[in-house]
Parts: structure tokens; C-alpha cells; sequence
């Protein structure tokens, strides 16, 4: 489903991904681990199309997502394209980014609505559904400025579901929260890794979440993967070194 091929990306001077390759099968969790500063977060920025690759492709179904297909030609992608591409992705980022002045179900409905041309009853029933999942049935026509962060959280992992992305990025979800609210986030994301199908490629410091979710493990450092496998390899017999003394910090 998504492959990097050579995939380098740069800021200035500053190589954060090296000629990277990987691939993420259809309906694989895949987790990213490394230190901070590895490029992990990049490459889920890389797929969303916030950032654009210096060198390599990323493909995701096939086509890449800097190009798009104009008879046998590729050509280089327009905005319309790319909408096209991020509709099939959804992201849920460390700092919630919801929008503060909609209500919770509009929060939700507002993509479906204008993006995908739902109508607001579909969109409706759709937000209650999956506020129900993530425990939060009760607070649809709340403001999310009067939930909790955790609560703000699930409301953005609703949000990203309501697209029906076949992808889903996690970009820490919990690192911004107090210690007591991660367990309820990371509940609901394990419960729809247990119940859907979905494509899961999430960028984590949450070693137990990551070992219960996840296919494969991914562990990075200075924009290369030093060893994937998974997670009772990654977890439990590391054989790099760089892992070892990584999990030996963060464990
Ligand atoms: P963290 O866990 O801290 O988020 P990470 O592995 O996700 O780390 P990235 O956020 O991908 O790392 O960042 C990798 C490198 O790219 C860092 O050196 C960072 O300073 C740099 N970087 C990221 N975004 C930008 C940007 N927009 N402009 C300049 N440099 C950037």
C-alpha cells in the first residue's frame, strides 16, 4: 500500500532521511521507533503531503505522490491530486489541532460534509458512532476547549476515522497529555487496531502500545532503519546495538 523508495529528505543542510526504503502492506500496524530527531515524524509529514521528498518516490497504491497519471504520462502532481491522495490518509498529531470555535460534532462533520459530500444526516449519525467508540457519545455538542486533553485526543482520532481513511498516521498522540489521560487513548487505539482493518503507521514512544499493536516495528536512527522485525524480535532480542541502548533509555 505506501512504499519509500530512496526516499531523502533535507532541510538546509541537515539530511534527515537518507535514501530510505520501506514498505507498509495493506492492513500491516507498523510502529516507528527511534530517537528523537531520527525523522520519524518527517516521514508521516512526507505522506500527509505537508512536506515534499528532495530525492526518491513515495508510492501509495501504486502511484506516486509527488506525480499523478495524464494517459501514460506521469506528471507532477496539482493541489487537486494531492487532496485526493491525503483523503485516503487520515492523521491525528501530537497537538490535537482541533478546531476550537466548531462544536465536537462539527469538528467531525465538517470533512465528511465538504470533502466527500456526505450529507450532514449520514455525517451526523457517522460522528455519533464513532464518539460512542472512542467513549465520548455524551459530548457531541460540547466545545473542545471543555475537554480534557485526552478527551480532545479520542474527539481527533473520531475525526481522522469520519474521512474512512485507508491509513492512518499517528504522530505521538499521547506526548502531549498528562500521564493519567494516555491509557484512555491508547485503549481506543488498540480497540480499533483489534477491530478494523485499517491501515496503522504510528510514530510512538509508548513501548508496551507499540509491542501490543503492531506487525512490525521499525527503529530508527539518523534517518535510516537500523532494525525492523517484530515486536517480540524488536522488544525482546534485539540484535543491533543501537536498539538495545535505545530501549536500555526509554524502557
Ligand atoms: P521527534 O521524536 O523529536 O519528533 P523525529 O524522529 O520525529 O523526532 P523529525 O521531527 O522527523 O524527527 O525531525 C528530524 C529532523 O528534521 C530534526 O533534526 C529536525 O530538526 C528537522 N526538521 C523537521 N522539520 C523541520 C522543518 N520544518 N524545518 C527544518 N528542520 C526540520
Amino acid at each position: 500500500l505506501i512504499r519509500f523508495e530512496r526516499v531523502v529528505k533535507r532541510f538546509g543542510d541537515n539530511v534527515v532521511l537518507r535514501e530510505l526504503d520501506f514498505n507498509v502492506e495493506a492492513g500491516e500496524r507498523v510502529t516507528l521507533i527511534g530517537p528523537s530527531g531520527s525523522g520519524k515524524t518527517t516521514i508521516l509529514r512526507l505522506l500527509m503531503t505537508l512536506e515534499t521528498v528532495n530525492g526518491g518516490v513515495i508510492w501509495v497504491n501504486g502511484d506516486p505522490l509527488s506525480h499523478m497519471r495524464k494517459g501514460e504520462r506521469l506528471v507532477p502532481a496539482n493541489e487537486r491530486h494531492q487532496r485526493q491522495v491525503r483523503r485516503k490518509i487520515g492523521m491525528v498529531f501530537q497537538q490535537f489541532n482541533l478546531f476550537p470555535n466548531m462544536s465536537v460534532r462539527r469538528n467531525i462533520t465538517e470533512a465528511p460534509v465538504h470533502s466527500l459530500g456526505v450529507s450532514r444526516e449520514e455525517a451526523d449519525q457517522r460522528a455519533e458512532e464513532l464518539l460512542e467508540m472512542v467513549g465520548l457519545g455524551d459530548k457531541i455538542d460540547e466545545h473542545p476547549t471543555r475537554l480534557s486533553g485526552g478527551q480532545q485526543q479520542r474527539v481527533a482520532i473520531a475525526r481522522a476515522l469520519a474521512m474512512r481513511p485507508e491509513i492512518l498516521l499517528l504522530d505521538e498522540v499521547t506526548s502531549a497529555l498528562d500521564p493519567e489521560l494516555v491509557a484512555g487513548v491508547l485503549d481506543v487505539l488498540r480497540e480499533i487496531a483489534r477491530t478494523t482493518d485499517i491501515t496503522m503507521l504510528a510514530v510512538t514512544h509508548e513501548m508496551g502500545f507499540a509491542r501490543d499493536v503492531s506487525h512490525r516495528v521499525l527503529m530508527f536512527d539518523e534517518g535510516q532503519i537500523v532494525e525492523e522485525g517484530p515486536p517480540e524480535q524488536i522488544f525482546g532480542e534485539p540484535r543491533e546495538e543501537r536498539t538495545r541502548s535505545f530501549l536500555h533509555a526509554v524502557l
